[in-house]
């Protein structure tokens, strides 16, 4: 990946994190975004930057908001003279019955799980294509394929990017240019930390037996899928031997859509 520049949304922490570092480990320039604290995110950025001997810029664009998602893009052709790979990895989850769903959250998820990859992949698309190469890789879920209850707004989302996935493949199917969803299962990243706090909540039960009973119960592996084997599978999609492979969803979910 020397020389490729490539964004990656929501790379402040968990998955995001995990696959802007494997990417600079294969020598891309990377964009990290997201929120967290500005001293710390100085510090990832230089840290990385230095480990890999790469150039590592931040954006802070919220991706609820297209004016900021095309800032970001925007930058990152100016800083590194333009995009060839792309990850929509940013999204937050919130879990309620739909008749009691609040109306400001499923705006948000929607915007910020699904949105976002549309503004993100038209705005750098032509980049991609005047360089004559390029791979869109949309970290979905194993929610984009199945459902749960409660979870209305991150299934409809989920599912929402799978068919995102397919239509952009097909409109970049005569070029050098890919587009895949990878689906995950459950992976320990904060945000499953957080819902393993409020179920412990919820259920009055210990930790320990919300991930065995609760969070892992759907996921037959019984453990939980790792950010560096997600991130590695993100690496190959962008390699050249996954030329072949677009419009498609990567399971890598324990087995859980098996069932
Ligand atoms: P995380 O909470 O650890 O990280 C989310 C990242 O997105 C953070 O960097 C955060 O700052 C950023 N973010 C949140 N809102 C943002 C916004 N408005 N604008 C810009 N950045 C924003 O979560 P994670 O578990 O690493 O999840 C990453 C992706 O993987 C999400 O799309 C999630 O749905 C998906 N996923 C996660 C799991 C899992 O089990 N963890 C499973 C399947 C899919």
């Amino acid at each position: 990946m020397n020389g490729k520049c490539a964004i990656v949304t929501g790379s402040t922490s968990g998955i995001g994190l995990g696959i802007a570092r494997a990417f600079a480990r294969q020598g891309a320039d990377v964009v990290l975004n997201g929120f967290g604290d500005p001293t710390e995110i100085h510090a990832l950025c230089n840290a990385l930057a230095a480990e890999h001997g790469v150039r590592v810029v931040y954006s802070a664009a919220n991706m609820a908001n297209p004016d900021e998602i095309e800032a970001m893009v925007d930058e990152a052709i100016a800083r590194f003279g333009g995009v060839d790979i792309l990850v929509n990895n940013a999204g937050i989850q919130h879990v309620a019955p739909v008749d009691e769903f609040p109306v400001d959250k499923w705006d948000s998820i929607l915007a910020i799980n699904l949105s976002s990859a549309f503004h993100t992949t038209r705005i750098a698309l032509p980049s991609m294509k005047a360089r004559g190469w390029g791979r869109i890789v949309n970290i979905a879920s194993a929610h984009g394929l199945v459902a749960s209850p409660y979870k209305s707004a991150y299934v409809a989302a989920k599912h929402g990017i799978v068919g995102l996935t397919k239509s952009v493949a097909l409109e970049t199917a005569r070029l050098p240019i890919t587009c895949n969803a990878i689906c995950p299962g459950y992976v320990l990243t904060p945000l499953v930390e957080r819902q393993i706090d409020d179920q412990a909540k919820v259920h009055g039960i210990a930790r320990e037996a919300v991930i065995e009973k609760v969070i892992l119960e759907r996921q037959p592996s019984k453990t939980f899928v790792k950010v560096d084997d997600v991130a590695e599978l993100a690496v190959f999609l962008c390699g050249n031997a996954a030329a072949g492979i677009t419009g498609t969803t990567l399971s890598i979910d324990g087995g859980w859509v098996a069932q």
